[in-house]
C-alpha cells in the first residue's frame, strides 16, 4: 500500500515498515553486487582458464596406457599414430585454438600439450 500525498518520501518510508524493508533488501544487494563484480571480473576467468589445470603426467597408468605424450614428433613409430595428429586436432581437446595446454575429455582434471598425442586421437571433423 502507497502513501498519501500528504506525507513526505521519508515519513512515508518511516511510516511503512513494508516499503522500509524493500529499500534495505535493495541497498544490500547493490553493495553485495558492487563487492562481487570486480571480485567477479578478477577471479573467475581464473577459474575457467583450462591452462591453470594440472598438466597430464605422461607416467600415470591411463595416459601411459594409451601412449600419451607431450610431443606428438615423438609417437610416429607408434602403428596408431596418423600423420598430422596432435591433441589440437583431435575431437577429445577442449582448449581453444591457440592455447598451448588444453583439457582432454579423456583426462579429467588435467591438461594435455596441443603438440601432444595418444592413441585415442581422432581427428576433428572438417568445419566448414
Ligand atoms: S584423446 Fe586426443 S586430446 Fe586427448 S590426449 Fe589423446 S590425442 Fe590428446
Amino acid at each position: 500500500m502507497g502513501c498519501s500525498d500528504a506525507f513526505t518520501h521519508k515519513e512515508c518510508i518511516m511510516s511503512n515498515p513494508a516499503e522500509s524493508q524493500a529499500r534495505r533488501r535493495f541497498l544490500k544487494i547493490a553493495a553485495a553486487g558492487a563487492v562481487a563484480a570486480p571480485f567477479a571480473a578478477v577471479v573467475l576467468p581464473k577459474i575457467g582458464r583450462a591452462a591453470e589445470l594440472p598438466h597430464l603426467d605422461p607416467n600415470e597408468p591411463t595416459a601411459k596406457a594409451l601412449a600419451y605424450t607431450h610431443d606428438a614428433t615423438t609417437a610416429k613409430g607408434n602403428p596408431a599414430f596418423k600423420p598430422g595428429a596432435d591433441c589440437a586436432n583431435c575431437t577429445f581437446f577442449q582448449g581453444k585454438a591457440g592455447d598451448e595446454w588444453g583439457p582432454c575429455m579423456l583426462f579429467p582434471g588435467k591438461s594435455v600439450h596441443a603438440k601432444g598425442w595418444c592413441a585415442s586421437h581422432n581427428f576433428k571433423p572438417a568445419s566448414g
